[in-house]
């Protein structure tokens, strides 16, 4: 992709597919240990910002984001809508009005997008939540861009972390969202928001090279 605003739009197009295609699947993981409606919370936002940039293609990197942000606010209720809401948010004032993503305005925006969850959500690492996918995710893009990574690069080594961070919910406990109702019942199962954000990474990553 080019990293600028059609490029970073078409990486959107591609995460609004890949929401749609594991509608079900993130539906299973909420039914388990929640309420059973993620999958169709981000579908529903997702199929709204595509909608979004169709009726007014945006002119940055930035102003996509923001795109995002305010359709994923506006369009999706439950926990995650607020919470992708003020990540896409945060992350789209990181890039400003520049017309290119690079890689360390990349980083910055991982973690202003991190940064916004845990300020929003007040979950920490082990908490079972997205954020556990989260936090790896921007360890290993940190790690992929001193190694001298390229965006692609540095997205690709975010998803692959983000997809082990999935994982590792499973061992959890929640402490946080509707699946900390359930305490210890909920071991055994992923957190369907950390899954989310690991296939909206692996999208981005996808989208990048
Ligand atoms: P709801 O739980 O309101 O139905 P969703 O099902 O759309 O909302 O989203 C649930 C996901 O939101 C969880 O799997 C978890 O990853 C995330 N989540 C919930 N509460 C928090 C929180 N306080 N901090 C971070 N993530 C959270
Ligand atoms: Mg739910
Ligand atoms: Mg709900």
């Amino acid at each position: 992709m080019t990293c600028k605003a059609e490029g970073v739009a078409a990486a959107v197009r591609a995460a609004a597919a890949v929401v749609a295609e594991h509608r079900a699947e993130l539906v299973d993981l909420d039914r388990a240990i929640g309420d059973g409606d993620h999958g169709e919370n981000m579908n529903r936002g997702f199929a709204a910002v595509v909608a979004a940039l169709d009726a007014a293609p945006p002119e940055t990197p930035g102003a996509v984001l923001k795109l995002v942000a305010t359709t994923l606010i506006s369009k999706v209720g439950g926990a995650a809508g607020p919470l992708y809401g003020t990540a896409f948010l945060r992350a789209s004032a990181k890039l400003g009005n520049a017309d290119d993503l690079d890689v360390p305005a990349l980083l910055e925006a991982l973690r202003a997008a991190l940064e916004g969850v845990q300020a929003r959500g007040k979950a920490v690492g082990g908490d079972a939540t997205m954020v556990d996918a989260l936090i790896p995710a921007l360890s290993a893009a940190e790690q992929a861009a001193g190694d001298g990574g390229d965006v692609a690069a540095v997205l690709t080594a975010a998803a692959d972390a983000a997809d082990r961070g999935a994982e590792s919910t499973m061992d959890l406990v929640p402490r946080k969202g509707r699946a900390s109702y359930l305490g210890e019942r909920a071991v055994g199962h992923m957190d369907p928001g950390a899954r989310s954000s690991a296939l909206l990474l692996r999208a981005f990553a996808e989208a990048a090279r």
